[in-house]
């Protein structure tokens, strides 16, 4: 035994000539439909309409939905792959589409045949656009503390309540919504928290869309829930289980986070390289010196150990291993994110004074990576979460 590891052979990545293939096109994709789109679509805080027509057509928006239900039925790997290529380029427009993933994969999951017949062919085709609303004014990491509430009356939920930095909370067509249908138990207060698919035009009032330092093209919003009326069969899974469904989603986007830090890490690496090789100083290239050396070396060294580990935790995700992705999942995260902003800043140091311009993108990657830091639980909390499950899944002792 390896601790916490049964065997080596648990250290494998699954990574096949298929997850290659996808790569291409996904970089084909974005080379061609983001990247001459990324100053504006920031600038202007929103995504051309084109590419997110291309990214239907190539079937990214339902890339793990089964095939039966209109998807490609693409495994988790091809997620990361996908959200790595698009982060190289425009970490928020890989935004739109994790979240859009979450909802799809709750519907998934969790609804009843009825409702992912209905719902999932157009979730597939990104005919119609998700979000996930979870985070509220006064809940955020502690997810059990949320407030909003759901009555049942007759057949149908009404659903009170405000959400907060909601993902595409002003523009997706459906959204999954947690919400308490009983009071907490101060014994267990995660019991009484269910989860719903609602639909925008059910009454979801946005109340303001909330401008960011980064991701700047990605719509966060937040939103009012305001006696709206949901039928009991968009209650996805069991009433009073919506916390525990709510923290796998969480762990299902956990390593795609993962990967847009991945991605950005790459981005500033080539762009560390590139200008290495090109910029002069003292009528040498700047790569001869053995400081910039050290940042490319140092750098790599942060890229590949953050990609090693993305696609570590995405193939225990894969293989069912959940005690080991639990814990890997977290690595990877707050690892990727915070190995990807070194690798930026050891950019903008080699960059000089052109480190500084907003003309080279570097600013902008530091930008959204805070927000990764941030997102799917924030790193202080897998750092604390990551040892807390060691502990209890490795050792069966509950710390904390
Ligand atoms: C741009 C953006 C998009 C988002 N998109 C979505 C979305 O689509 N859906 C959604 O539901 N949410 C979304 N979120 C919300 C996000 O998940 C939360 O902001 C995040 O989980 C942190 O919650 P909070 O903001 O309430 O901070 P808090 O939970 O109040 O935390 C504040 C600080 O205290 C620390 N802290 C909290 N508890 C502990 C503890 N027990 N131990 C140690 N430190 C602790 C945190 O690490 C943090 O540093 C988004 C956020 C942003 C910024």
């Amino acid at each position: 035994m390896v601790f916490p590891l049964k065997s080596l052979d648990q250290i494998q990545i699954g990574i096949t000539e298929d997850h290659e293939l996808l790569r291409q096109s996904v970089r084909e994709f974005s080379e061609k439909f983001l990247l001459p789109n990324v100053d504006k679509g920031e600038k202007e805080k929103d995504f051309p309409e084109e590419a997110k027509k291309q990214a239907a057509d190539m079937g990214l928006f339902g890339l793990d939905i089964p095939s039966e239900y209109g998807g490609q039925g693409a495994d988790y790997l091809s997620l990361l792959v996908t959200s790595e290529e698009i982060s190289r380029i425009w970490t928020s427009f890989s935004t739109l589409l994790l979240v859009h993933w979450m909802l799809g994969r709750a519907v998934l999951k969790y609804g009843s045949e009825e409702v992912k017949r209905k719902y999932l062919p157009e979730i597939a085709s990104g005919k119609k656009l998700g979000g996930f609303a979870n985070t509220e004014p006064e809940a955020g990491s502690d997810v059990a503390g949320i407030k909003s509430v759901a009555k049942k009356v007759n057949d149908h939920y009404v659903l009170n309540g405000r959400k907060i930095f909601i993902t595409n909370g002003d523009i997706a067509d459906y959204l999954i919504i947690t919400a308490r249908t009983s009071p907490p138990d101060p014994k267990a207060r995660w019991k009484g928290i269910s989860m719903f698919l609602v639909e925008r035009d059910w009454g979801i009032k946005t109340m303001s869309r909330i401008e960011t330092t980064g991701l700047r093209a990605s719509h966060t919003a937040e939103i009012v829930l305001e006696d709206v009326s949901v039928p009991s069969e968009n209650l996805l899974g069991e009433e009073g289980m919506g916390f525990k469904y709510a923290v796998e989603s969480f762990d299902y986007a956990r390593t795609i986070v993962s990967a847009q830090a991945v991605g950005i890490a790459q981005s500033a690496f080539e762009k560390l390289v590139e200008y290495s090789l090109q910029r002069k100083a003292f009528e040498r290239p700047i790569a001869d010196f053995q400081m910039v050396q050290q940042k490319v070396s140092e750098s790599l060294s942060d890229l590949m150990t953050s990609r090693l580990l993305t696609y570590w935790a995405g193939t225990l995700y894969q293989k069912e291993m959940m005690d080991e992705y639990i814990v890997a999942a977290s690595l990877a995260k707050f690892h990727s994110t915070e190995a990807a902003e070194r690798v930026v800043l050891r950019a903008m140091t080699a960059f000089g004074g052109y480190g500084v311009t907003v003309s080279t993108g570097l600013e902008r990657l530091l930008r959204d990576l805070q927000i990764l830091k941030t997102y799917e639980g924030t790193n202080d909390i897998q750092r604390i979460s990551a040892a807390r499950q060691l502990f209890y899944r490795f050792k069966g002792v509950k710390v904390g």
